[in-house]
C-alpha cells in the first residue's frame, strides 16, 4: 500500500487519531500550521476532490458535520476556524488521498492562497 493516509487507516503508520467510525477518520496533522490542525478523511481511498461523485454526497456531508463537531470539541467553535481542501498541483495537494484541513486556535491569514 503506497498511500500514507490509507496506511494510517490500516493502522500500519501511527496517527494521532481524534475520531473514527466506519467511513471517516480524523487525526492531527504531523506538521501543524495552527494550534488545532486536524485532517479529516474518508477511510476509503479517494484521490482528490476531482474524484468525488454523487455517490459520495452523504459521505461528504457527514465529513463536514464532523468538522463542525470536532471544532466544538477542540474549543475553537466560538473563536472561529477554517476548513480547507487542497486539490491537485495548483491547489498544493501533496497527499493524493482527499483530506479536509480543520485549522483554528489562532487568527489565520486573510489570504487563501
Ligand atoms: P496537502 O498539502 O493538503 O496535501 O496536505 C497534506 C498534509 O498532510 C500536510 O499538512 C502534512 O503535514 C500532512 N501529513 C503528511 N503525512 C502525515 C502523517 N503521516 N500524519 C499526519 N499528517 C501528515
Ligand atoms: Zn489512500
Amino acid at each position: 500500500m503506497e498511500c500514507i493516509f490509507c496506511r494510517i487507516v490500516a493502522g500500519e503508520v501511527p496517527g494521532d487519531i481524534v475520531y473514527q467510525d466506519e467511513e471517516l477518520i480524523a487525526f492531527r496533522d504531523i506538521h501543524p500550521q495552527a494550534p488545532t490542525h486536524i485532517l479529516i478523511i474518508p477511510k476509503s481511498h479517494i484521490a482528490s476532490m476531482t474524484d468525488l461523485t454523487e455517490e459520495h454526497q452523504a459521505l461528504v456531508g457527514r465529513l463536514i458535520l464532523l468538522a463542525k463537531e470536532l471544532a466544538e470539541k477542540e474549543g475553537i467553535s466560538a473563536s472561529g476556524y477554517r476548513l480547507s481542501v487542497s486539490t491537485g498541483a495548483d491547489g498544493g495537494q501533496l497527499v493524493p488521498h482527499v483530506h479536509f484541513h480543520l485549522l483554528g486556535g489562532r487568527k489565520l491569514d486573510d489570504q487563501l492562497g
